[in-house]
């Protein structure tokens, strides 16, 4: 196997979702990729990106992990007050030393999101909806602000990603289930990571793509794909829905198989709509 590859599996902020990214760039589809990490952690990540002929740009500012509470996921800000320091900063691999440099500056010197999306290849629709992100807003209400038309392309299905653990478009919030540069990107990385022997993986994110999903207020239900042993639920806790599910089942959330298939949401959240993807 890759060696750059072993690297990244051994740090622990990373994600498989990195090394699909890293493919891609190796593949010569992506210009760089940000990663974080801690002191330890880079001389094993150096070695490796050297040993590829890769470069990597350090930045200077540190990192403070931010949980939010509302959908589990962990932003990182930048912190460079004393005392709260987490020794996590961000790093760049690219094949160009001088935009992984570039890059290691522009997070240092603090430029916009925007800013740092161009340069890393990310669709300017993403980063300048990120932004809103940035502003507090629930990351749902941004992605799911118009969910009428569709059924939408499954490439572009980010509620996937925390089904099955993998986003194959890249480490970043897709704008909408629209985002045709979202699709282009998922269904590229596919086809190289299928190439490269990780077929079962992107198996699993395409059988939760297809799946079908409802969101209501700022909550999403995904409704799980055949053989998936749970449904998933983003965004603010629904006790009113999970109550129902355990006495309904008498098993955990963990074990609902059939929901998705025996429960029509639709009835019970009275104002929702369901919305679908297709394979494409
Ligand atoms: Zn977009």
């Amino acid at each position: 196997m890759n060696p750059l590859w072993l690297a990244i599996e051994r740090l622990h902020r990373c994600s498989l979702t990195q090394v699909l990214e890293l493919l891609v760039m190796q593949e010569g589809h992506k210009p760089a990729v940000r990663l974080v990490i801690d002191d330890h952690e880079l001389p094993l990540l150096k070695d490796a990106v050297e040993g590829e002929g890769l470069y990597l740009g350090k930045a200077r500012v540190r990192l403070r992990e931010v949980l939010d509470t509302e959908t589990g996921d962990i932003f990182t800000v930048s912190d460079d007050s004393c005392g709260s320091i987490s020794g996590a900063f961000a790093v760049f691999v690219s094949p160009e030393p001088d935009l992984a440099r570039h890059l290691a500056e522009a997070e240092s010197d603090g430029e916009t999101s925007v800013q740092l999306g161009r340069l890393l290849g990310l669709p300017d629709c993403c980063t300048a909806s990120y932004v809103l992100l940035q502003t507090g807003k629930n990351w749902l209400e941004v992605w799911g602000a118009d969910l009428s038309g569709g059924p939408f392309d499954a490439h572009a299905n980010h509620l996937a990603s925390f089904g099955s653990g993998v986003s194959p478009a890249g480490e970043y919030m897709p704008c909408s289930p629209r985002c045709r540069g979202t699709a282009d990107r998922a269904r590229l990385a596919i086809t190289i990571g299928r190439r490269h022997g990780f077929g079962g993986l992107v198996d699993r994110w395409e059988s939760w793509a297809t799946c079908s999903a409802i969101v209501v207020d700022r909550t999403a239900l995904l409704l799980s794909p055949p053989g998936d042993a749970c449904f998933f639920r983003v965004g603010e806790p629904r006790p009113d829905l999970e109550q129902m599910i355990q006495s309904n089942h008498k098993s955990d959330l963990g074990k609902t198989a059939e929901i998705g298939r025996r429960v029509d949401f639709r009835t019970f959240i009275g104002r929702s709509e369901e919305f679908k993807f297709r394979q494409t």
